[in-house]
């Protein structure tokens, strides 16, 4: 069969609309009938920025999917028909590091839009491991095009937190509340802390004011000692926990890191979850002094996407005021306008080839 899709084919060209024969799924995989597809951050540092993908071009990126099983390679069973979403980061589950429970490293994983053919796309071919079923999903396609941002935004920011070792009452500081960042301040306050959401964009502030920041911070035009000043007044303030805090850099901003490690105190933690291509410029020992962690995240082990599911249905992680749907045609533009800054939710792009 024939499956459409956007193509990348070089660095900063737009992308190319084509159709390519497939022979079906393989070996325990499936073929998806993508309902919606998010737009990452990744995907502009693959386009514009000049991220490697590990696949050749061209390649149809987009990792953020969620569709229909509509057929099953051999070896896979019971899937089709089901509403799925797909992780971003799909380990292989059989690996040593994967029995170890750190399919995060598995080196085998899958990546679609990197390591294979992505989500911008009529269809997907992915791995039948791991995938989450979305019970009912294949009956409302406008709920399940939703859920596409659970397969990475809103899972790597449950991942992050749950990482952090993020208690009640414990002080959370999110640092860029965009695409990802929103949800690990949602995630953070429906686990019972108490959130600080820092953007430079007022808009995003005051979507975050309804849903889990008790406090919010512009620092538009503020530099680093000014933030940390900042923000210790307002736990001196609103008597937060002076220790432990647990920081989230989400900007992906080279400023953003610096302020992420300039709010460093004693037992905290520093989560980095963004991506900046940049080198920062920090005094490695203020983790010594403070007895702190820093540490990385990537993508959410598939066997957290159930209790992710299950936050959002709870209506405890809002997703409609912080994405925007599109009818994939628009997927150029709408890239070219995330990249020029003008588009602050994060958009899903609904496939609409057939037109
Ligand atoms: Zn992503
Ligand atoms: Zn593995």
């Amino acid at each position: 069969m024939k499956i459409h899709g956007y193509e990348m084919r070089a660095v900063r060209q737009p992308l190319v609309r084509a159709a390519r024969e497939i022979d079906g799924p393989g070996k325990g995989e499936v073929l998806v009938r993508v309902v919606g597809c998010g737009v990452c951050h990744t995907d502009l540092g693959f386009l514009y920025e000049g991220v490697p993908v590990r696949h050749a071009l061209p390649l149809v990126l987009g990792h953020e999917i969620a569709g229909v099983v509509v057929s099953e390679g051999e070896g896979v069973s019971g899937l089709s028909g089901k509403a799925v979403i797909v992780p971003a980061v799909i380990p292989c589950g059989a690996c040593a590091i994967c029995r170890r429970g750190r399919g995060d490293l598995c080196r085998k994983q899958v990546f679609p839009g990197n390591d294979v053919h992505g989500g911008f796309a009529s269809h997907v071919v992915v791995p039948a491991q791991g995938l989450c079923v979305v019970p009912g999903g294949e009956r409302d396609p406008a709920m399940l095009a939703r859920l596409s941002v659970v397969a990475d935004a809103v899972s790597t920011a449950y991942q992050a937190v749950l990482k952090s070792g993020l208690s009640n009452d414990d002080f959370a500081v999110s640092i860029g509340v965009g695409g990802v960042g929103n949800f690990a301040a949602q995630i953070a306050a429906a686990r019972g802390a108490r959130v600080l959401a820092i953007d430079v964009d007022d808009g995003r502030l005051g979507r975050m004011r309804e849903h889990g920041a008790e406090w919010t911070l512009n620092v538009r035009g503020m530099g680093t000692d000014d933030i940390r000043k900042r923000v210790r007044e307002i736990a001196k303030t609103f008597g937060l926990p002076q220790t432990e805090w647990k920081i989230f850099e989400t900007s992906g901003t080279g400023a953003g890191q610096s302020a992420a490690w300039a709010l460093l105190t004693y037992g905290a933690v520093l989560s980095v979850v963004g991506f900046h291509p940049g080198d920062v410029s920090v005094r490695l020992s203020n983790l010594m002094a403070f007895a702190a962690r820093a540490e990385g995240t990537w993508g959410c082990l598939p066997e957290h996407f159930p209790a992710v599911l299950e936050l959002v249905r709870e209506g405890r992680i809002a997703l409609d005021p912080f994405i925007e749907m599109h009818p994939m045609s628009e997927l150029p533009q709408v890239l070219e306008q995330m990249n020029r800054h003008e588009i602050t939710r994060r958009p899903v792009l609904l496939p609409d080839f057939e037109k």
